[in-house]
C-alpha cells in the first residue's frame, strides 16, 4: 500500500488553482528590460454583496432546504465563510445552525470522501 500524505491543507476555498509558474518569458535578449508585468489580476467574482436571505426575507432557515443549504457549502463539505457569500451576520448563523442540523440527518456531508 502506497502510503500517501494527505494533501489537505487548511486554506480554505474551493479554487481550482492553475498557477502558471513564470511560463514563457519573452526573450530578454541584451538586457534586463522593464518586466512585461502588469497582468495581476485577482481572480474573484465580485458578486454582489448583499445577503441572500435578507433580499428575500427569508427569516427562518429551513434545514430541509437542501438545494438552499448547499449554495453556501462547499464541495468537501465545509460551511463557506461568510465574507465569500455576503451573508448577514445574523444570517449566517442561521445558516450555520441549519447546516449543522442538516448534517445529522444526512442530508449534507460533513466532509466529501475521497
Ligand atoms: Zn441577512
Amino acid at each position: 500500500m502506497a502510503d500517501e500524505t494527505n494533501t489537505s491543507t487548511t486554506t480554505g476555498g474551493a479554487s481550482s488553482g492553475s498557477r502558471s509558474e513564470g511560463s514563457g518569458s519573452p526573450a530578454g535578449s541584451s538586457s534586463r528590460g522593464p518586466r512585461p508585468g502588469g497582468s495581476g489580476g485577482r481572480k474573484f467574482f465580485r458578486r454582489k454583496k448583499v445577503c441572500k436571505f435578507c433580499v428575500e426575507k427569508i427569516d427562518v432557515i429551513q434545514y430541509r432546504d437542501v438545494r438552499l443549504l448547499q449554495q453556501f457549502v462547499a464541495e468537501r463539505g465545509k460551511i463557506v465563510p461568510r465574507r465569500l457569500t455576503g451573508v448577514c451576520t445574523t444570517h449566517q448563523r442561521a445558516l450555520a445552525r441549519a447546516i449543522k442540523q442538516a448534517r445529522n440527518i444526512a442530508l449534507l456531508p460533513f466532509a466529501a470522501r475521497y
